[in-house]
C-alpha cells in the first residue's frame, strides 16, 4: 500500500501590488499601504483603498509593535505540511498604527498567550524567495 504524500507548505504568491510587501519583509521591514486621500493604512495589499476607493497609495514602514487581538492555538492538524509545527498559533495582531494583520505568534509557551498581550514582529524565511512577518510576545524577545 502506498503512503499518502504529505504536501509541502504553500508559499505566498506575490502580485504586482503585493510585491513591495514581500520585498520589504526580505529586508526585515514591515510595510503596508497607506491611502494618500484619506490617510488610513491598510492590510492586505490592494490596488485601491478599502475605505475610500482611492488608487492614490503609498507604502509606509510600520514599527512592528502591536498586541494580540485574537488567537487560536492549533494542537492537531493531521496530516498536513504543518503537522510538525503543532502546537502553533494563528492570530490577528492589532498593530499600533491601527490596522490588523492575520499572522502567527512564535512562542514556546502558547498556553501563556492572552489577548491584548504586546507583541513584536519577527521575520522567518519561507522557502528561498519569501520571508514571512510573524510576531513574538515582547516579554519573550
Ligand atoms: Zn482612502
Amino acid at each position: 500500500m502506498e503512503t499518502a504524500k504529505i504536501p509541502s507548505k504553500p508559499l505566498p504568491q506575490a502580485t504586482p501590488w503585493s510585491a513591495p510587501f514581500w520585498e520589504a519583509a526580505k529586508r526585515g521591514e514591515l510595510k503596508v499601504q497607506r491611502c494618500l486621500d484619506c490617510g488610513k493604512p491598510f492590510f492586505y495589499p490592494r490596488i485601491a483603498c478599502p475605505h475610500c476607493f482611492s488608487e492614490d497609495l503609498e507604502w509606509v514602514k510600520l514599527s512592528g509593535r502591536g498586541k494580540i487581538y485574537s488567537f487560536s492555538v492549533v494542537f492537531n492538524y493531521a496530516p498536513s505540511a504543518f503537522a510538525d509545527d503543532v502546537p502553533y498559533v494563528v492570530a490577528i495582531v492589532e498593530l499600533e498604527e491601527g490596522l490588523r494583520m492575520l499572522t502567527n505568534i512564535v512562542t514556546d509557551k502558547p498556553e501563556s498567550l492572552r489577548c491584548e498581550m504586546p507583541v513584536q514582529v519577527i521575520f522567518e524565511p519561507a522557502g528561498e524567495d519569501f520571508v514571512l512577518p510573524k510576531f513574538r510576545p515582547v516579554d519573550e524577545a
